[in-house]
This record gives structure tokens, C-alpha cells and sequence, in this order.
């Protein structure tokens, strides 16, 4: 066997070993090391992960209902609870579109939709700086790829010009609102390319925005009127929804298309029933979130403007980057923060460009003004 202790240690050595932090959730807080801190890293965007009222609610309607904590099968054998099928009406209705399939994860979904529609004659062109999911989802799918330069449409657009005609379709992928940089991809300007050469087909990951933008919380698409137009687009659960899982919004024919070739979805038991009921339940009550998208809008203005300069114009979200540059400057800076009470995290290269150390923050819902103001003190 492979030395890999020696791997580790030099792992160590060179600052970059991983380690699952002991940490304890209170609300918004957590506790780490003897501290207790504000939660900035958080995905929990809404702050919905944490809400005893929703869980209460919840819960009474779970009594009732009963639905079991295990599929105990994919949804191809015996897993398919009705749950689900109602799930992806509701979400197909919401979005007015004309089909929706739900995965495990936004992992899941990332590697198992390219591999399954993505061929030798099929171009993909991705952005640079999507989500590592997708990045392993294009290789499994074994087609020729190409990362533009990020949110570069120019590039974009010559690369469709060289490459048109030469496969058989072309995949744009983005994300809408980047995980490191907290920017929001120009959506409709990608519409338009799409538009503008043949068998082009748009997939845009969400992730980060489903729940956190537009009036009634459907993310990017909603918000740049754009989303009858995205052939693909895929959100998760996990982040703002407060739950588990993924779902793509596609048409029929892909839908049904997936089934039958995305192997994440053939071979791997499907969520709780009890999961996806949670999952629903929250969905279905998006819209009335609107006083805390407001709240995470307002405090990520105040962080932004506050960091002008230093990353912060950067971001056009609740994901706002402070960047440092070097490497251990950056940890020493968050350390400094975790001791004044703020939990957020160093993040390096080759997670960023070289020379972009950052302190990324990740704003939710339950920080008020007031602890913003007091993260600008101490910044
Ligand atoms: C978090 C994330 C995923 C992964 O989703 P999970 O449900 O956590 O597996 C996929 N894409 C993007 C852009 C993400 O930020």
C-alpha cells in the first residue's frame, strides 16, 4: 500500500490537511474551540434550518401522515412514493414548466444529468468556475469540453461561432450565483447566445440563489425573467430550502430520458419519503419568505459596500468575498474574527486563483444589521 500517512503529513506541513471541525449549532451561533461565534459560513440562507416553528408544523403534519424515513429502494423498484411524483408537480407547476425530476443531492444531480444526455458529439462549454460537481459530472461523461473565462461572454460567444456546426449540440454550463465569488451570471444574455446558434442547450445550477432570489424565491431564472428559456435548470435543498436533495426542470422528454440512462438516479436508494414531505413542505411556503430574502439582501449591501475594494464590489449576493492575498495572512485574519466572535473561514488556492485568499462569508437571513455592524468594526 501507498505511503499515505506521508501524504497527510505533508498535507500538514504545507497548511492545506482537511480536518471535520467540532462544532456545536445554537441557532445562529456555533460553538468551536471554547468559542462561541456568529455563523457566516453558513448555507442555511433563509435561516430556516434552525426555525422550531416550521419544524412544530411540520411535525404535526408528519403525525398524520406517517411517511417513512427510508425508500428502502430507488425510485425505479419499489422507492417511488407518491410524495415524490407530487413534489415534482408542485415544482413544475410553480415554475410553469413542463417537467421536474428530483435526485439525492445537487452532487447527484451535477454528475449524473451531463453524463447521461453528453456524448463524443457533444461540445460542453463551462464556465471556469463552477461547481466542482459539474466538473466531475463533464468528465464522466467522457465529451469534449472547454471552460470559457468566467462570466466572459465574449469568449463564450467565439467559442460558439468556432465550434457551431461542428457536433451535434453544444451544452452551456453556468451557475447563477457563483460559490466563491458571490457574482450572478448574466442569464439572459446567455438566453440570447443560445438563441442565436443552432442546438445550443443552457444549464444553469442554482444552488445558491433557489429560495434567496426573485419575488417568490425561484432564484436567478425568476429574477431576470428568464426561466421558460434555461433547458436545464437544476437547484438543490440543501442551502436555502433547509432540507436534502435536488431536483432539474426540463422538459418531458428529457425527464423521461433521465430516468432511463442518469445512473445516480437508477442506482442509488432514492431520499425519505419523510425527507422529500420536509422538502415540499418548505417549498410550497417559498413566497411568504420574502421579509427574509429582504433581510439578507439588506445586510449583504451593507458587507459589500463595507468591503469595497477588498472583494466585496466583487459580489453581487449574499456570497461576498473579503480577499486578502496571501495565504497565511488570510488565516491569521480569520483566526483574528473567529476570537472576536465571528465564525467564517479562510478560503485558498487551489480552492481560488493563486494570490486570491479570501474570507468568504456567507450571509443568512437570521444576522441582523447590528451584527454586520459590528463584523465592519472589527474588520
Ligand atoms: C452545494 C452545491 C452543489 C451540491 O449540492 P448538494 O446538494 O450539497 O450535493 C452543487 N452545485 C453548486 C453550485 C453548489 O453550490
Amino acid at each position: 500500500m501507498k505511503d499515505y500517512n506521508s501524504i497527510l503529513q505533508e498535507l500538514e506541513n504545507s497548511g492545506n490537511l482537511r480536518r471535520l471541525p467540532e462544532i456545536v449549532h445554537k441557532g445562529n451561533l456555533v460553538e468551536k474551540g471554547g468559542l462561541t461565534m456568529l455563523n457566516l459560513s453558513s448555507n442555511d440562507y433563509l435561516g430556516l434550518a434552525s426555525r422550531r416553528d416550521l419544524q412544530q408544523a411540520f411535525l404535526e403534519e408528519w403525525q398524520e401522515k406517517q411517511y417513512p424515513f427510508s425508500s428502502s429502494s430507488s425510485r425505479l423498484l419499489t422507492g417511488n412514493f407518491r410524495i415524490y411524483t407530487e413534489l415534482e408537480q408542485v415544482i413544475a407547476e410553480r415554475f410553469n414548466r413542463e417537467a421536474t425530476l428530483l435526485f439525492n443531492s445537487g452532487y447527484h444531480a451535477n454528475t449524473g444529468i451531463l453524463p447521461a444526455l453528453a456524448d463524443k458529439q457533444t461540445l460542453i462549454l463551462a464556465d471556469k468556475l463552477v461547481h466542482a460537481s459539474i466538473i466531475d459530472g463533464i468528465l464522466l461523461s467522457n465529451a469534449p469540453f472547454q471552460r470559457f473565462r468566467h462570466n466572459d461572454y465574449d469568449q463564450l460567444e467565439t467559442l460558439l461561432q468556432k465550434n457551431t456546426g461542428q457536433y451535434e449540440q453544444i451544452f452551456i454550463v453556468t451557475e447563477s450565483i457563483f460559490s466563491m465569488d458571490g457574482d450572478v451570471a448574466d442569464l439572459r444574455r446567455l438566453v440570447s447566445l443560445k438563441k442565436s446558434y443552432p442546438d445550443v442547450c443552457l444549464y444553469v445550477d442554482e444552488a445558491h440563489a433557489i429560495g434567496v432570489r426573485g419575488k417568490n424565491g425561484l432564484g436567478i431564472a425568476e429574477e431576470q425573467d428568464c426561466i421558460q428559456e434555461i433547458d436545464l435548470l437544476v437547484g438543490t435543498f440543501g442551502k436555502a430550502l433547509a432540507s436534502m436533495g435536488a431536483y432539474v426542470i426540463c422538459s418531458r422528454v428529457i425527464r423521461e430520458y433521465l430516468i432511463n440512462c442518469m445512473r445516480p438516479l437508477i442506482f442509488s436508494t432514492a431520499l425519505p419519503p419523510a425527507q422529500i414531505a420536509w422538502t415540499q413542505f418548505i417549498f410550497e411556503r417559498l413566497p411568504e419568505f420574502s421579509e427574509e430574502r429582504e433581510r439578507l439582501a439588506t445586510t449583504s449591501h451593507l458587507l459589500i459596500d463595507a468591503l469595497s475594494g477588498k472583494g466585496g464590489e466583487i459580489s453581487g449576493s449574499h456570497i461576498i468575498p473579503y480577499i486578502i492575498g496571501d495565504n497565511k495572512d488570510c488565516i491569521l485574519k480569520a483566526e483574528e474574527l473567529q476570537r472576536k466572535g465571528f465564525y467564517c473561514l479562510p478560503v485558498r488556492p487551489p480552492t481560488v486563483p493563486k494570490g486570491t485568499a479570501r474570507i468568504r462569508f456567507s450571509l443568512t437571513a437570521d444576522v441582523t444589521t447590528e451584527d454586520i455592524q459590528q463584523l465592519i468594526q472589527a474588520l
